[in-house]
Order: C-alpha cells, then structure tokens, then sequence
C-alpha cells in the first residue's frame, strides 16, 4: 500500500487542522507542532494570501517539507470590511467569546447584516513553487448567539447556503459550504 503523502499544516488551531484533514483524505495532514516547530510567525500581512503565504513559507523553510497555510476571517458589510484579517484578535485577547461580543456591540443598530467568511489557502514547497485559492461562503450577522458548534464566530453566523446559524449546524454540513472548503477545492483542482 502506498503512504499518503505528507502536508505539514502552519496551524496550532485544533479545529482547523481537523477540519482540512477531513477535507484533504488523501494526504497525512500534520500541525506543525506535532513536527516540533516551535517559533512564532509574525502575521504582518495586509491581506489573507499575505499572511497565509508567509505562515506557509516560514513553516515549509524551516521543515524542508511542502506546507499549506490558511488566512481566514470574517468581513462584515456594514463595519466595512472589519474585522477581516484581524479577526481572530478583534478584541484584543484572541478568545472567541470576547470577539462575538464586540461585533455584537458593534452591529448595534445596524440593519444591513451581511458578511462573508473568506479564506485564502497557499501552498508552498521548499523549492519556492506557490499554489494559492481563494474560498468564500455568505451569510448574516444574527441578532445574538446561537449554538455551541464549530467554533470562531461560528454561532453569530447565519449561513445563506444551510439556512441556518453555524453554531448549530453539523461539522459535514458545515464542510460542503464553508469558505476552507472552497478554498481548499479550488486549490486541489490546482495540485492535479
Ligand atoms: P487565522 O487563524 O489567523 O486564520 O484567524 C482566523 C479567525 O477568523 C479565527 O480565529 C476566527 O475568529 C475567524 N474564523 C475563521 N474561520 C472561521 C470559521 O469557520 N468559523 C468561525 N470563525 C472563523
């Protein structure tokens, strides 16, 4: 039997890494911890394919093995774009909890709820070819939270594909329509 090949993925985010290895079946997706890299990445990009390839290209350089990488976050209509690439900071202390609860005060008001989660996945070889793909998946900023799924901004998120918040929907039903699922697709097609 053939080995799966291995992707070193640059994520520490226990819900990512599960949520790309089930997308990526044929290949042996492993966190970079779990290859004993232990630096920080300076994520100083101004856009998602920015910092996803500078996470990809710190990790893929210093493991000498082929890395994906992604940058996502949430874009939110009537905050201009915000939080976007700052999102998983936007309150300062990076702990989900804080984040709902400052776009909620923020969205006081508001009546056009739109927002989109968009994610940018770039690839990257020790040989310093670059494959990059761009997902994103549309939706509301719902009135207050609902459910205990998925994780993030995940129970504010009322997606226009499930007809439902993220926070109750299934970790499958969550993965047909999610923007990493997008993203990820596209850049499989890209791999072949
Ligand atoms: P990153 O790890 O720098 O890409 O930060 C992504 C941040 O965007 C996360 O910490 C979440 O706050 C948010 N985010 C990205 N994808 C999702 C998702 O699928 N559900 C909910 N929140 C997400």
């Amino acid at each position: 039997m053939s080995e799966k090949q291995r992707i070193v993925l640059a994520s520490a985010n226990a819900h990512k890494i599960r949520e790309i290895s089930q997308m990526l079946p044929e290949f042996n997706v492993v966190g970079y911890k779990d290859l004993g890299f232990n630096e920080e990445i300076i994520e100083d990009g101004k856009t998602f394919y920015e910092n996803a390839l500078i996470k990809a290209k710190t990790v893929s350089l210093a493991l000498g093995l082929p890395a994906l990488a992604d940058d996502s976050g949430i874009c939110v209509d009537a905050l201009g774009g915000e939080p976007g690439i700052y999102s998983a900071r936007y309150a300062g202390d990076g702990i989900d909890a804080h984040n709902n609860k400052l776009l909620l005060e923020n969205m006081q008001g508001k009546t056009d709820r739109k927002a989109k989660f968009v994610c940018c996945m770039v690839f990257y070889k020790p040989n310093g070819e670059i494959l990059s793909a761009t997902g994103e998946t549309h939706g509301e900023i719902m009135l207050e939270e609902h459910g205990q799924n998925g994780f993030g901004y995940d129970p504010l998120f009322f997606s226009y594909d499930l007809n439902q918040c993220l926070g109750e929907a299934s970790a499958q039903d969550k993965n047909k329509i999610s923007h990493r699922f997008r993203a990820i697709t596209a850049l499989k097609d890209k791999l072949k």
